[in-house]
């Protein structure tokens, strides 16, 4: 019986890039690895060149084969960064999107950081959007909705490790505004659930694994953005802003829906890769 020499941590991500394939197999391959190290990214440079030990190979392979099978890989972590932010994630929560830092990043240029402002974030999933406005602006209170317990309580997880005081949640269902009872906001923000519900999208990568109550809003994927349009004027500051996100082919419909419902400085916003992503009013 010959025994194999345990190989270097850089020989486990490299084949497990090839096995993954794809243009983040070697990004994805290192998450997977240090997670099972429980080291950060910059251990790796440093120690490419050890040895995997059995015991980490066989965990590791488990992780891989749970992603080859198609689980996203920040379920298999638990983790996802967004914006400054490294975020605990679990299949009740969306995975934040670097799409969605475009939202946060208007959303602050609207907010002058010297004022104790209040804002909201509807269907806040883990806490991506509140977190990141609550750590720019300090002086801010943020409110953070959603309908579902266990997302609240990986969001209020979240808070509590970047000791961001300023949030508070709220749990609420089908009626958007409900858990802002009568108050008024300076600013409110939304990444809601947006996709057709027939969208194939639906049955493939990793929204496959995602909560679909985060993804899927009727036929034509604007039932709940319509109901957030219309509500948003009863709990909006004067001079306030709704800020939301949305699907590359959307803008146009939810700049009439905005138009429609009396807001005025209506505008869509392209991404990176200059697609609509965001309207706000
Ligand atoms: N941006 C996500 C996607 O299309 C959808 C998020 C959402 O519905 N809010 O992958």
């Amino acid at each position: 019986m010959s025994l194999q020499p345990e190989p270097t941590l850089r020989q486990v991500v490299t084949d497990a890039s090839t096995r993954l394939g794809g243009v983040d197999a070697r990004h994805e391959a290192e998450l997977l690895l240090l997670h099972v190290l429980e080291r950060p990214r910059s251990w790796l440079f440093a120690h490419a060149t050890d040895p995997l030990p059995a015991a980490e190979q066989t965990a590791f392979e488990a992780l891989l084969g749970r992603r080859l099978a198609g689980e996203p890989v920040a379920y298999l972590t638990g983790r996802r960064g967004f914006w400054t932010l490294d975020l605990e994630v679990d299949p009740a929560t969306l995975i934040p999107r670097p799409e969605t830092e475009l939202l946060v990043e208007l959303a602050l240029e609207r907010l002058p950081p010297d004022l104790a402002l209040h804002l909201a974030d509807l269907g806040t999933g883990s806490g991506a959007i509140a977190l990141a406005l609550a750590s720019e602006r300090p002086l801010a209170q943020v409110l953070a909705t959603d309908a579902s317990a266990a997302a609240l309580a990986v969001a209020a997880r979240n808070a509590a490790r970047h000791e961001l005081g300023n949030v508070r949640f709220a749990e609420g269902g089908h009626d958007w505004y409900a858990p802002l009872r009568c108050e008024r906001f300076d600013l409110i923000a939304s990444n809601p659930p947006y996709i057709a519900s027939a969208d194939p999208h639906l049955q493939q990568g990793d929204l496959r694994f995602e909560p679909a109550t985060a993804l899927a809003s009727g036929v034509d994927g604007l039932d709940d953005i319509r109901r957030i349009v219309a509500g948003g004027g009863d709990h909006l500051q004067p001079g306030g802003w709704l800020l939301i996100e949305h699907g590359w082919d959307q803008g146009d419909a939810i700049r009439a829906l905005f138009e429609q419902a009396g807001y005025s400085d209506v505008q869509t916003v392209q991404d990176l890769e200059q697609r609509d992503r965001v309207t706000l009013g």
